[in-house]
């Protein structure tokens, strides 16, 4: 029998390795089980966040903002450049480089805090006894007196449409093509199907993305659904709404894929295809049987607010359990669990989780939208502030979106935020903070904004629900 630890996380994506780093802050002996080998054949942590999900993405997001904006918004801000060019195979590069070093400063984070690093495939027996089969194939039993399942997601995918080497991908595969295609198809209108199609299509390809529901983002407000449709449209991306796919076939290095819509069935040919349809939960032999840790139908783990499953001193946190596929998300159930096996008194507030869109313009919200607040029998006021009206925007030459408050007429608390527009992911966060804080539109009216910022469009907005917003004219409000 192995050493015996008061933590064993099973996972090292952000759930996992906040977990682990956690628990040992508060001097738990603590190990955390990983099994990711990357792109370059070597082990990693920081799970599908750091390696295939949030932050690639983000660093070609980033380098492609920037080329669209230096082929097309230099030369109108005073500055000529000469011909842009792309030097693709150095973004991907560059990319798998902020890769290497985020994942490789959580290594240095767990040795600073004296995390072990098990390097393997764990599963948990009775007893929580976690069994760690190295990747060189031998085993070994951890006794531990708590154990954090944090196994993560994988892509869904569609039996109709196989992956295909690089040309039908799952969003990992979308994320280290070399050259730009002609033309993209994605799966799924979803925030991770726009993101990689807004990439593609900055850099050059035709971009369609075929969507089954019939409307677009349904769990953002709508008229902030609505500004985003038109502003992604307007940029070229092709959102086909009530289009269900019903298969791919790869031909001649080309894939055919067909599909339904209103007007009946159709096949177009494309370049690459990117099946963006969803997660699932990860928990394929993560327990064994005699484990006998409940999961539900889609393979959730079942656990209470405090993430604790039916096994007592077992929990499940991030992406194997209810609740938004976030890294944040799974990050502080993963601080709540470490503080609580400390015996802190530690919760997460859900009502209060941001949410990112980072496509450009940006779309970013918490809390209830106006619909659900509206069906929900609530008496609520709105304040809203276009960007267009915002000097610092104006100044950017980027004025699309509008920052949009939702509050309690009564209480004046607010319900919701939900801004479009530049930079929504980091203006978000003050409204983030006022609710986690209970406080009202009033509050934010109070507090000082720098001029000219776009933040000042947040302080606009919380006015406006008081019809006294200083740069719009307001409607007179009941
Ligand atoms: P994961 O990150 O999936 O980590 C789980 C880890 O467990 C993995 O490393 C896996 O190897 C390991 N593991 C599984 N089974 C075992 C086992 N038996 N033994 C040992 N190890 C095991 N979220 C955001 O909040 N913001 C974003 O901008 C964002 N962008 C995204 C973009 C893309 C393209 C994708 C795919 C996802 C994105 N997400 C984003 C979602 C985010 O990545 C997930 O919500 C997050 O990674 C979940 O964290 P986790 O720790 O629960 O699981
Ligand atoms: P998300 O869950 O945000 O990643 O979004 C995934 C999207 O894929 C959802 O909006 C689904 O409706 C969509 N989707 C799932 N299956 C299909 C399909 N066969 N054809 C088109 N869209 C699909």
């Amino acid at each position: 029998m192995a050493e015996i630890y008061d933590v064993i996380v099973i996972g090292g994506g952000p759930a996992g390795y906040v977990a682990a780093i956690r628990a040992s802050q508060l001097g738990l002996k603590t190990a955390c089980v990983e099994k990711w080998i990357n792109k370059q054949d070597k082990p990693a942590l920081g799970g599908t966040c750091l390696n295939v999900g949030c932050i690639p993405s983000k660093a070609l997001l980033e380098s492609t903002e920037l080329y669209e904006t230096a082929c097309h918004q230099f030369k109108d801000l005073g500055i000529n450049v000469g011909e842009v060019t792309l030097d693709v195979p150095r973004m991907i590069e560059r990319k798998d480089q902020v890769v290497m070093e985020l994942t490789g400063g959580i290594a240095m984070l767990f040795k600073q805090n004296g995390v072990d690093w098990l390097q393997g495939e764990g599963q948990l027996l009775a007893d929580r006894q976690v069994k760690v089969t190295a990747l060189d194939g031998k085993e070994t039993v951890y006794d531990s007196k708590n154990v954090v399942i944090a196994t993560g997601s994988v892509p869904i995918d569609l039996s109709v449409t196989p992956l295909n080497g690089d040309i039908v991908v799952e969003s990992a595969g979308a994320l280290d093509w070399e050259s730009v295609p002609g033309s993209v198809c994605v799966i799924g209108a979803g925030v991770i199907g726009l993101e990689l199609g807004s990439v593609w299509r900055r850099m050059g390809s035709r971009v369609v993305l075929l969507e089954a529901m019939d409307t677009f983002l349904p769990m953002v407000d709508k008229a902030i659904a609505r500004e985003a449709q038109r502003a992604f449209t307007k940029q070229g991306l092709d959102i086909r709404l009530s289009t269900r796919v019903m298969g791919s076939k790869v031909n001649h290095g080309k894939v055919a894929v067909t599909f339904k819509d209103g007007e009946g069935d159709h096949e177009e040919t494309f370049d690459k295809l990117i099946v963006a349809v969803g997660r699932r939960a990860f928990t394929d032999n993560v327990c064994s049987s005699e484990a006998d840790v409940l999961q539900d139908e889609r393979g959730l783990f079942h656990v209470n607010e405090f993430c604790e499953t039916n096994v007592p001193h077992v929990y499940a946190i991030g992406d194997v359990v209810r609740g938004p596929m976030l890294a944040h998300k799974g990050s502080e159930e993963g601080v709540m669990v470490a503080e609580r096996i400390a015996g802190e008194e530690s919760s997460v507030n859900y009502d209060v989780m941001p949410n990112v869109i980072y496509t450009h313009p940006e779309v970013a919200w918490v809390g209830k939208t106006e619909e659900q607040v509206k069906s929900e029998g609530i008496d609520y006021q709105v304040g809203s502030f276009p960007f267009a009206a915002s000097g610092r925007a104006k100044a950017k030459g980027d004025t699309t979106g509008m920052v949009k408050i939702v509050r309690d007429r009564k209480s004046d608390r607010i319900l919701g935020a939900h801004i479009i527009g530049p930079s929504a992911s980091e203006l978000l966060a003050q409204t983030v903070l006022a609710m986690e804080f209970d406080a009202t539109t009033e509050d934010i009216a109070h507090t000082i904004h720098a001029h000219p910022t776009l933040s000042e469009a947040v302080h606009e907005a919380a006015l406006s629900a008081d019809g006294r917003a200083i740069h719009i004219g307001n409607r007179k409000r009941g």
